[in-house]
């Protein structure tokens, strides 16, 4: 409860504490223009009409509600709750949990006792509405010029096909399902299908390599694997099914073997004839699924029993297998998809993620659908024919809200603002980021070019672990700062501590944490709550430690720094790579940036950077010295890099991610320390860098 009045505290600082200096500081003084006065923070206000239309129209608004869902998140989660359908209502409690390792095992409960099912609340649910004729998915593939379409009610019959396809292959309550599937349909459709009969999805990116699927599969014991023979990604075609079966003969040597393979034909990729085959195992799911009846009995589940499993993407190690459970999954997924982009029936979402990431589960298939929306899913790449086919999608079905990464936005901002502004986009009104914190020069690329600065940007900030959006802007409701997340969504609690775990107020930076539980939170990783609770709840106890270093302003906006470990501490002063980074990117002619520390005799650490030009710009003495002296101009003498190293490209995660625990190794000359690249997209990028390494 102390803690919590705390938090409240700073809520109110958040709005109206004067500040020593004698002014009104927080999120009011900057709806008052005062911040705006005085400091040199550009503010981006929403327009107008945005703002009449929003669903959280002003600080205050955002304000109470937030305070409600502190103070009572009882009362404030069980109202968002009861939208859903449930067959049995959920125990008086609404939240149980142990946060706190130092009394016992850590244990977050929601909705306990609550029976529902997700997959009933996204589809019939809808269809019964009044929803059944809605499209809730179009789908465009890798070759522009043809697309489809389900609505809800043809949606709901697929799913109910497979689902009675699956129950006939003895799949129950609580068995695990694999899917390696590429962005079709099927895959959303597979996800709720399991959801539909309680079974456990653990959907795996199909861009791993067969080792990585196998390390998967042993892991969680799939009953049945669902995947398609093959997908062209441009003008590539990557053979699905042989990975799946180079993995099978994998998982079989470690003891687990899969009894069936349903393999969807993706015939414009390749041809079942051209498809190898093992008899018995294999199955054509186009042979068998639409043989089974359009309806499907839902398999009632308590708001506690497990929904996913999912790995994270790797960046850091290991990949994790986080396990998220239902009802409070939905609530979550479902009211943060609505606040964060201001939602409204008559939207087209399009969310560029790939559903094998926790962005594609929540915020492709979970939250859109709980909404009853319609989203757009593209089977391709983004520069395949051409740069200009993200805009020529947005064109085509009048996407209004279109969510994407960082990666991508610094991407298509080097190929070009012709290739943007070639298109309309007129129907456009919220844009999102998440994956990376967006260096400021990205970010108003993407508000002035995109969204020809009339969209807002909602930066989510969260993670695999959180389910869904921790701290967003909520569209409308306040100005925004370029590269900032700004503030905590409803019944989330951030705080900054220190590297004692104390918690720090006010205007600081240190590492962010989570005091008590939301609704999303994942439960475990599955099979080893202990390194569940070492890893996110013994380092600062009392707390969930997010791994991410997180300043917060003076007006109370919260900025994400990177991961902890990116840190880099010169001679006494922390900085955060992403800040480097985003004085790098800001020179016009540095495409992309990736900053890690290294040793140095004399000021402790010293700052390294790899740097990608734009295309075309040749990496030079003079360039390399402007590069300095951007970050000098911008930061300080302090933070200019000791070492610029070109890189024509960088060592990422399938998500994107740039993966600097090797670009470290590289950069302390450890070569022979890179550790596992298996979860990298492009290995031979590491080769590269090394060559170049003294240049
Ligand atoms: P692993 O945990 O296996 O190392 P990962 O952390 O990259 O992989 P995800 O759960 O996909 O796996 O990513 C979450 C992380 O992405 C966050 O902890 C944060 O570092 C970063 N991130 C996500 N969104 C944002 C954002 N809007 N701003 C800044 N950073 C972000
Ligand atoms: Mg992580």
């Amino acid at each position: 409860l102390k803690t919590t009045k705390n938090h409240l505290r700073h809520v109110d600082s958040m709005s109206t504490l004067p500040s020593r200096a004698g002014k009104i500081t927080g999120l009011n003084a900057v709806i008052l223009g005062e911040a705006l006065a005085s400091e040199e923070d550009d503010l981006v206000f929403p327009n107008d009409e945005f703002v009449r239309q929003a669903l959280v129209p002003s600080p205050k608004k955002y304000l109470e509600m937030y305070k409600r869902s502190i103070e009572d998140p009882a009362g404030f989660w069980s109202d968002v709750a009861s939208q859903f359908y449930w067959k049995r209502r959920w125990a008086e409690s609404v939240v149980s949990e142990n946060f706190d390792v130092r009394n016992g095992s850590v244990k977050i409960e929601w909705f306990k006792g609550g029976i529902t099912n997700i997959c009933y609340n996204c589809l019939d649910r809808n269809v019964e509405s009044g929803n059944a004729d809605k499209i809730a998915i179009y789908w465009e593939p890798n070759e522009p010029g043809s697309q489809d379409s389900l609505t809800y009610s043809q949606l709901l019959q697929r799913v109910c096909q497979l689902a009675n396809y699956l129950k006939d292959k003895g799949v129950r309550k609580g068995d695990a399902i694999v899917i390696y599937l590429p962005m079709l349909m099927e895959l959303p459709i597979a996800m709720l299908a399991c959801a539909r009969i309680g079974a456990v999805h653990s959907v795996v990116f199909a861009g791993f390599s067969a080792d990585s699927l196998a390390q998967r599969i042993v892991d969680c014991k799939p009953k049945v694997v669902i995947t398609c023979n093959a997908v062209k990604r441009g003008s590539k075609v990557i053979p699905l099914k042989d990975i799946v079966d180079a993995s099978l003969i994998e998982s079989a040597k470690n003891g687990v073997s899969v009894d069936v393979c349903l393999t969807y034909e993706n015939e414009s990729a390749m041809k079942r004839e051209s498809t190898k085959w093992q008899v018995g195992r294999d199955v054509w799911w186009q042979d068998v699924v639409p043989k089974y009846p359009t309806t499907c009995e839902v398999e009632w589940v308590d708001a506690e029993d497990p929904l996913f499993l999912l790995y994270t993407s790797g960046s850091t190690g290991k990949p994790k297998g986080v396990l998220h459970t239902t009802g409070g999954y939905m609530v979550y997924t479902a009211t943060t998809f609505k606040y964060a982009f201001d939602y409204k029936p008559s939207d087209i979402y399009w969310c560029t993620a790939d559903c094998g990431w926790i962005t594609g589960h929540s915020y492709v298939t979970y939250g859109p659908m709980l909404n009853g929306a319609t989203v757009v899913i593209f089977e391709g790449a983004p520069n395949y024919p051409d740069p200009g086919r993200s805009w020529d999608i947005v064109d085509k079905f009048k996407v209004t809200i279109f969510y994407t990464a960082p990666t991508l936005v610094r991407s298509l901002m080097r190929d070009g603002d012709e290739y943007v502004t070639r298109y309309s986009r007129k129907s456009l009104r919220v844009l999102g980021s998440v994956g990376e914190p967006i260096n400021p020069s990205a970010w108003r690329w993407f508000f002035n070019v995109v969204g020809d600065s009339r969209c807002p940007i909602s930066d989510t900030w969260w993670q695999t672990e959180t389910g869904g959006f921790m701290i967003t802007p909520l569209p409308g409701a306040w100005p925004q700062k370029p590269g900032s997340a700004t503030f905590p969504f409803f019944g989330v609690q951030p705080v900054i501590v220190d590297e004692k775990g104390a918690e720090i107020e006010g205007e600081c930076s240190g590492y962010l944490c989570v005091k008590s539980s939301w609704p999303g939170a994942f439960r475990t990783l599955y099979g080893d709550h202990e390194r569940y609770e070492t890893t996110y709840f013994k380092p600062f106890p009392g707390y969930y430690f997010s791994g991410d270093g997180c300043s917060r302003d003076k007006d109370g906006y919260y900025w994400l720094t990177g991961r902890v470990d990116d840190v880099i501490n010169v001679s006494g002063h922390r900085i955060g790579t992403a800040e480097v980074e985003s004085a790098l990117v800001s020179h016009p002619q540095c495409a992309e940036a990736a900053v890690v520390g290294f040793e140095h005799e004399v000021k402790g650490q010293g700052i390294y950077a790899f740097v990608t030009l734009v295309d075309g710009v040749p990496y030079s003495e003079e360039l390399r010295k402007s590069l300095i002296l951007t970050v000098r101009n911008q930061i300080g003498a302090f933070a200019a890099p000791d070492k610029i190293h070109w890189a024509p490209g960088l060592p990422k995660t399938r998500s994107g991610k740039i993966m600097r625990r090797i670009l470290r190794k590289i950069a302390s000359r450890q070569l022979d320390e890179l550790g596992d690249t298996s979860t990298l997209a492009d290995p031979s990028v590491v080769e590269q860098l090394i060559e170049l390494a003294d240049r």
